[in-house]
C-alpha cells in the first residue's frame, strides 16, 4: 500500500505500538533499536532489521524517531551513524519523541543543510493510544512534508493537527503535558478523598466518569490505581523529563508556573523513593504518603 518506504528508530512503549501500525497498514518498514532484541517482534511480524539509525536511514524514504529525550535524539539523528550520515536528500526525518523545542529547531537547521526534511510529531495517547493507532500527533514543520507524511500519521494516530513551523509541534506537547499532570493530580486527590471516606471506588469512579469531571487519565489510569497496578504506560522519569522541558519554556517566558513545579516536586518524592520506572499514575502515591491514606485494596 504505502509506496513510501519506512524506517523506525525505538521500539520502546510506544515505538513498539507504532511501528507495528505502520506494518499493518502495508508499509515497507526498517526497524533499529539500540537494545537489538526489542526488535525481534517487529521482524517476526515483517519489518526489516537495520545494523544502526544511518543503515535504517540508507534505506528508507521517510525515518520515524520515538526515543527518550534531547540528547537521545540528538544522538540517533545527528551523532556518530546517526540518520543524517545515511539520509538521501529530500527524504524526510519524523520526530515523535517529546523534547526541546529549541533543540528541535537546531536539528531541523542541521538536516537542512543536508537538504533532508524534518517535522516534529509528539504524541499523546499512552501506550494504549499507541497500540491502537489512536494517538492525537501534534505536528511542526512544512505544510508539504506534513501532508506528504499524512498516510503514516494516520495508521498511527486519530487525531493530526498541523500546529506551525519547525519546534512548533514540540512546544504543543508541553502544553499537553500541563493538562496531563494537573488532571492526574486532580485525579490522585479526588481518590484519597474517596479512600478516606471509605467509599466503594469503583462505583465513584462509575458515578462521575460519564459527566462534566470525565477525562482520559480518569478514564484510563484510575482504574488502575484503585488496583494497584503501578505498571508505566508513561513513566514518572519520563514525565519528569517532560515538566523539566515546561518548567524551562515557563523560565524562558518569566511566567509563574505555580501547578506544574507543585506536580514536579511531588513527582521529585517518588523518584527519590526509587519509584522512578512506575507509571505516572503513581502520582497518587505521593497524597497517600503525606496522608497517611492508602487508596484502593
Ligand atoms: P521507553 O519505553 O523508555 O523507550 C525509549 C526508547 O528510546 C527505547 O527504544 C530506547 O532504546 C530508546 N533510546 C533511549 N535513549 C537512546 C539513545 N541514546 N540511543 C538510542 N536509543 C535510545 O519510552 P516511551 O514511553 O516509548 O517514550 C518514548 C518517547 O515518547 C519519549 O520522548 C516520551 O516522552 C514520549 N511519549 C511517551 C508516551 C507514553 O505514554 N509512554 C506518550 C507520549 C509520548 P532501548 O530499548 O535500548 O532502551
Amino acid at each position: 500500500m504505502g509506496t513510501e518506504r519506512i524506517g523506525f528508530i525505538g521500539l520502546g512503549i510506544m515505538g513498539r505500538g507504532m511501528s507495528r501500525n505502520l506494518l499493518d497498514a502495508g508499509f515497507e518498514v526498517t526497524v533499529w533499536n539500540r537494545t537489538p532484541e526489542r526488535t525481534d517482534e517487529l521482524v517476526a511480524a515483517g519489518a526489516a532489521r537495520a545494523g544502526s539509525p544511518a543503515g535504517v536511514a540508507a534505506v528508507s524514504d521517510i525515518v520515524v524517531a520515538c526515543v527518550s529525550d534531547t540528547p537521545d535524539v540528538v544522538q540517533v539523528l545527528t551523532g556518530d551513524d546517526g540518520v543524517i550520515h545515511g539520509a538521501a536528500r529530500g527524504s524526510l526525518v519524523i520526530d515523535c519523541s517529546t523534547v526541546s523545542p529549541d533543540a528541535t529547531r537546531m536539528i531541523a537547521a542541521r538536516l537542512a543543510e543536508r537538504s533532508v526534511e524534518m517535522l516534529d510529531a509528539p504524541v499523546s495517547g499512552g501506550s494504549e493510544g499507541a497500540a491502537h493507532g489512536t494517538l492525537s500527533i501534534m505536528v511542526g514543520g512544512p505544510a508539504e512534508q506534513f501532508e506528504r507524511a499524512r498516510p503514516l500519521f494516520d495508521a498511527m494516530g486519530s487525531a493530526v493537527t498541523h500546529v506551525g513551523d519547525h519546534g512548533a509541534g514540540q512546544a504543543v506537547k508541553l502544553v499537553n503535558q500541563i493538562l496531563v499532570v494537573h488532571n492526574m493530580l486532580g485525579v490522585s486527590e479526588a481518590l484519597l478523598l474517596a479512600a478516606a471516606e471509605g467509599l466503594d471506588l469503583q462505583r465513584t469512579l462509575d458515578a462521575v466518569s460519564g459527566g462534566a469531571a470525565g477525562s482520559w487519565m480518569l478514564s484510563n489510569r484510575a482504574p488502575q490505581v484503585i488496583n494497584r497496578d503501578w505498571s508505566p504506560g508513561f513513566t514518572i522519569d519520563l514525565q519528569q523529563k517532560d515538566l523539566r522541558l515546561v518548567l524551562e519554556a515557563f523560565e524562558r517566558l518569566r511566567l509563574p508556573a505555580v501547578g506544574t513545579s507543585l506536580v514536579a516536586q511531588l513527582y521529585a518524592t517518588l523518584q527519590r523513593r526509587g519509584l522512578g520506572a512506575e507509571g505516572n499514575h503513581a502520582l497518587a502515591k505521593a497524597l497517600e504518603h503525606l496522608a497517611g491514606v492508602e487508596i484502593g485494596r
